[in-house]
């Protein structure tokens, strides 16, 4: 069977999306009216953790977005470089700070934010030469879903789809869309079009039934592969994953018995590592094994994208830590 992804050496992966740092409450209760215990800044984002993991794991990454130029985005840029990850298209904005977020659990679980995203560095880049550059020799396109609520990614993004597929490239979709997120009519489009474009698709939980727009585990996997796409892993915390090929074939990986300390982050690290592992040649079950410990490593660890793991620590992950059955 023909590969699906295209292989690493045709290009760097690229993700374009929201660079942000996190700040996180050291103790469970609701929101932040109160002065109170916090820690960061971490760096941060969904497509910056996701693209942080492609670069640990050897995979060719690169990053196209925005920070400010404040140490905020240093914390970041100088992270995403000690990954592996090629930062020349990311830009630093002369008067914005970067974006951020401020995060509190609460005792069941669900979250408080203070967002500074919309009006921040972190939505203010676009096509530029750089971008051009980049994309003009880049071998696969990743998009997660959070970046479409800023236009300026999807300006970007819209470019470099076309770009990347002439030349052979691929393209990857998270949704990563919370359901009570509402897109605007066009931005619903432009999804829909895009998780039609993709090659591999990775939603978690009730997003692929969203994204497949039908009812239904068996019923939204069929009807996905019908518009094009090719192969499709599922999400599901700390139940594992599922891989789903074109041809029929499933299989499914248990999640690592690991104690989650911070769950943000997960599923970046689980596709950041799925994709890399797919595109450095492995066969669906090896990339699912790497892609279940990333997820399961970094939720051990405080911070977004602290537990992204290597290689090496991956190897060391799997072969000491157990599966649920
Ligand atoms: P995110 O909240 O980052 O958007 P997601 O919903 O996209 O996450 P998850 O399903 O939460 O993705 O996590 C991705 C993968 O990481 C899971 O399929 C699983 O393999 C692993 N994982 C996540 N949470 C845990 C956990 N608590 N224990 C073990 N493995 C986990
Ligand atoms: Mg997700």
């Amino acid at each position: 069977m023909a590969s699906v992804l295209a292989p690493d050496q045709l290009g760097p992966t690229v993700c374009v999306g929201e660079i942000l740092v996190e700040i996180v409450a050291t103790t469970l209760g609701e929101g932040f009216l109160e002065a109170q215990p916090l820690v960061g800044p971490f760096a941060s984002g969904a497509p910056a953790i996701f693209i942080s993991q492609c670069g640990r794991l050897g995979g060719a990454a690169a990053m196209v977005g925005a920070v400010g130029n404040d140490d905020f985005g240093r914390v970041n840029i100088d992270r995403l470089k000690r990954d592996g990850v090629d930062v020349s298209a990311i830009t630093v904005d002369p008067d914005y700070p970067t974006g951020s977020a401020f995060v509190r659990y609460r005792k069941d679980g669900s979250r408080d934010f203070v967002y500074n995203i919309a009006r921040s560095a972190a939505a203010r880049f676009g096509w530029s030469a750089g971008v051009s550059d980049l994309v003009s020799r880049s071998g696969h396109l990743h998009v997660m879903g959070s970046a479409l609520s800023v236009p300026s990614a999807r300006e970007v993004i819209d470019g470099a789809v076309d770009i990347v597929k002439a030349r052979g490239g691929t393209l990857s979709v998270d949704p990563n869309l919370r359901k009570e997120l509402q897109l605007d009519e066009d931005t619903e489009r432009r999804f829909s079009r895009l998780v039609a474009t993709a090659d591999l698709l990775l939603p978690s939980g009730e997003e692929l039934e969203r994204a497949a727009g039908i009812a239904g585990e068996a019923d939204a996997i069929r009807r996905l592969f019908d518009i094009g796409v090719k192969e499709i892993v599922l999400k599901r915390g700390a139940e594992g994953a599922t891989y789903f090929g074109r041809e029929g074939d499933r299989i499914d990986a248990p999640a690592f018995l690991v104690e989650e300390v911070d769950p943000t982050g997960a599923g970046d690290c689980f596709g950041g590592a799925y994709l890399t592992c797919r595109r450095l040649g492995m066969s669906p079950g090896e990339a699912l094994t790497y892609g279940s410990a990333a997820g399961a490593r970094n939720v051990t660890v405080r911070g977004p994208m602290e537990g992204a793991g290597t290689r090496q620590e991956l190897d060391a992950f799997i072969a000491s830590t157990q599966r649920r059955s």
